[in-house]
């Protein structure tokens, strides 16, 4: 089969964008008995939203860290300051910061 690269339609990205959620949702409930299930689930949203084209939102976004994807659990297995009105998302598992401007 041809590789196709338009867009995909409205109603599959809208379904993914529940997935993804739905995934968020389970990797939170499961952390506390196994952490690795959760990065999975990291995992797994990541490639469906970079399968569907879809932006995460912001509030997702700060969930899992940017560089080793894992899930993210403020003062558990990452660190939460507030510098110079920025979210700064320190994560323990790759020592990655990751700044959020807060609105
Ligand atoms: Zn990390």
């Amino acid at each position: 089969m041809p590789k196709k690269y338009h867009k995909k339609p409205v109603q599959q990205q809208k379904i993914a964008k529940k997935r993804i959620n739905f995934l968020f949702q389970h990797a939170n409930e499961v952390f506390k008995e196994d952490s690795n299930l959760s990065d999975k689930y990291v995992k797994m949203a990541r490639r469906i939203a970079m399968k569907y084209k879809i932006r995460l939102p912001s509030s997702i976004k700060k969930r899992f860290c940017k560089n080793c994807h894992q899930f993210l659990v403020p003062g558990v297995n990452c660190r939460v300051r507030i510098h110079k009105h920025r979210l700064i998302y320190y994560c323990f598992g790759c020592k990655h910061y990751m700044r959020h401007p807060v609105k």
